[in-house]
């Protein structure tokens, strides 16, 4: 007869890597399952770099669960011995009445977080490399760096496996359906069978949750990698993250780490996915031109040379905030989707969550503003 888990959890990225660590952690009988062999570039965590920050412009409500994430991400660095995090700081740049800078202070008002003002004067004092409008402002936030993408996610992985947990990769679900109080997983070699099931499919959710209707609509997005004219850019010289407010867009980069220069991407902007959500991309000219016109204006020593090029997927809400939730008419399920582009200094706590949703335990963190009902309103 087969094997009954507690937990199937649906895609090992960012968000399940996590679940299924965070469930093994509590002792449960988990089996994740995974189309590909994570951390793997398909989906929408890959390109070695991510940047974590606290004092969040996006909502205060997310502060909270960053104070958790980042309690999560440092005992994971200690179980895995694994370097996972870079403490650079990351500086934050644009109006003193935009969106970023009035949304830092506002979180870091409101949680008493760390931050220092500066004027753009100062900055560019501070950091030659770094250019902008003289009327700008900034925001330091020292407590804030970088994630290895995919190490946080082999180092969940891996952490799940030695805690007893079963991982099968290559292995599609192709669909689910409540089997009683639980659930039956479909995959192409074979169904499984599991009192409760988490869905963490990234840019693949809208096609698990098809019958739900979720608003998400999936964007292809680009990192690029410019090589340096000098040593001004150095993670090792103290150069920080970097996030820019500008009136062409959101623009944000990573100290410079090895030979292939300054990783700098947009983060507004990205054409909606119209063929079948597979891991390719195609370079686009729309978005190269306004990454290298920022970087003419705003990096003046690093070169228009590209010396590598990466595709990515944001799976986008309408109000570009995340779902974590069960199921109204299926509580056994639970579903973390739609992140929005901003979601993954937050898989460690969004892995906790969805263990804690689908066992039933107690959720530490107010989770309202993420509820799937909102929605509906
Ligand atoms: C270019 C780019 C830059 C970003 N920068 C940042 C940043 O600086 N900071 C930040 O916090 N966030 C950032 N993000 C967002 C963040 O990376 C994502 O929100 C996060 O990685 C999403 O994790 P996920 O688990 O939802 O998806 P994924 O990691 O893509 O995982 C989904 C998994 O589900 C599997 N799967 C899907 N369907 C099935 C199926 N039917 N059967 C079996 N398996 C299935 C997939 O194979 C995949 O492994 C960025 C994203 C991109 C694209």
């Amino acid at each position: 007869m087969a094997e009954i888990y507690d937990v199937v959890v649906v895609g090992l990225g960012g968000v399940g890597s996590a679940a299924a660590f965070a469930l093994a952690e509590r002792g449960y009988r988990v089996l994740g399952l995974d189309q590909f062999s994570p951390p793997h570039s398909r989906g929408s965590s890959h390109g070695e770099t991510r940047i974590i920050r606290k004092s969040y412009f996006e909502h205060p409500d997310y502060v909270p669960l960053l104070c958790r994430a980042y309690d999560l991400w440092h005992e994971l660095e200690a179980r895995s011995e694994k370097r996972l995090y870079h403490p650079t700081g990351l500086l934050e740049i644009g109006p003193h009445d935009g969106i970023v800078i009035p949304g830092v202070l506002k979180s870091a008002a409101q949680f008493d977080l760390p931050i220092e003002r500066l004027t753009m004067g100062e900055a560019k004092k501070n950091y030659p490399g770094l250019h902008g409008d003289d009327s700008w402002s900034v925001v330091l936030e020292k407590d804030a760096g970088y994630l290895n993408v995919e190490a946080c996610v082999k180092a969940h992985l891996d952490s799940a496996a030695m805690l007893g947990a079963t991982l099968e990769v290559n292995q599609k679900v192709i669909g689910w359906e409540p089997n009683g109080a639980g659930v039956r997983v479909q995959t192409q070699e074979g169904d499984f069978f599991a009192d409760k099931l988490i869905l963490a499919a990234g840019p693949w959710a809208g096609e698990l949750l098809s019958q739900l209707k979720i608003p998400l609509q999936v964007l292809h997005k680009h990192l690029y990698w410019f090589e340096v004219e000098n040593e001004s850019y150095r993670e090792t010289d103290g150069f920080p993250c970097f996030f820019y407010e500008t009136p062409t867009g959101f623009f944000y980069g990573f100290p410079q780490r090895d030979a292939l220069g300054l990783k700098i991407a947009r983060h507004s902007g990205g054409g909606p996915v119209s063929s079948e959500i597979d891991g390719s991309h195609e370079r686009n000219s729309e978005d190269e031109l306004a990454v290298g016109a920022f970087v003419a204006e705003n990096l003046p020593d690093v070169s228009q040379r590209m010396t590598r090029w990466s595709g990515c997927y944001y799976t986008m809400t309408p109000d570009e905030h995340f779902i974590v939730d069960t199921l109204p008419n299926d509580p056994q399920v639970t579903i973390v989707a739609g992140l929005s582009g901003h979601g993954f200094k937050f898989t460690s706590v969004l892995g906790e969550l969805a263990a804690e949703l689908s066992t039933e335990r107690p959720i530490s963190v107010d989770l309202d503003f993420l509820r799937l009902s909102r929605f509906s309103k």
